[in-house]
């Protein structure tokens, strides 16, 4: 059964709040056991909309769910939570970004696995580490050597 990793980002309506409550409603696709979520951080919004900064962390379990059951449960969940998507990368109750599925390559017009940006955004690589610091990338790069410095500085423990 694959593990599964999920990134959790908000920055509305309390945004530690809006993780606690999906790590719960996650905590339900997983098998029994396997769930586990990383510490929060905040950090600062990615593009040139202004809006309030981000509380992100990153979740694991293993699923039964296949790729695109599990994309629509992560989606239902953004929508009981409040999620609009108003403009790209703009203020949400609640993001929940599947970045891998087991070893998976996935590219299909709903889902790409990995997801596009993980191995640059900060707030992603450092939870991921904190989960699972000896990971392997589907593309055989280790996690570790993505995550300098300088990244890990651009974010805040919460
Ligand atoms: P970004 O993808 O840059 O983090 P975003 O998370 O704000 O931006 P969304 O509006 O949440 O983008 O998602 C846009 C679309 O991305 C979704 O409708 C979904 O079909 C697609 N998508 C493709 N791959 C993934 C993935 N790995 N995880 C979540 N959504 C994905
Ligand atoms: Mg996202
Ligand atoms: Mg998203």
């Amino acid at each position: 059964m694959p593990k599964v990793f999920v990134a959790l980002g908000a920055n509305l309506t309390d945004p530690k709040a809006q993780l606690d409550s999906a790590c719960r409603a996650l905590a339900q696709l997983a098998m029994p056991g396997t769930f586990a979520c990383s510490p929060y951080y905040r950090s600062v919004p990615m593009g040139d909309v202004p809006q309030p900064d981000y509380i992100n962390g990153v979740a694991s379990f293993s699923t039964q769910l296949a790729p695109i059951a599990l994309l629509d449960a992560l989606q239902h969940i953004e929508q009981e939570q409040g999620r609009q998507r108003l403009v790209r990368w703009g203020p949400r109750t609640l993001d929940l970004d599947l970045l891998l599925y087991g070893n998976e390559q996935i590219n299909t017009p709903r889902l790409t696995v990995p997801h596009y940006g993980m191995k640059t955004r900060s707030f992603v690589l450092v939870p991921l580490s904190d989960l699972a610091p000896q990971l392997i990338l589907p593309c055989g790069t280790p996690l570790a050597a993505l995550l300098t410095p300088a990244l890990r500085a651009e974010l805040t423990p919460l």
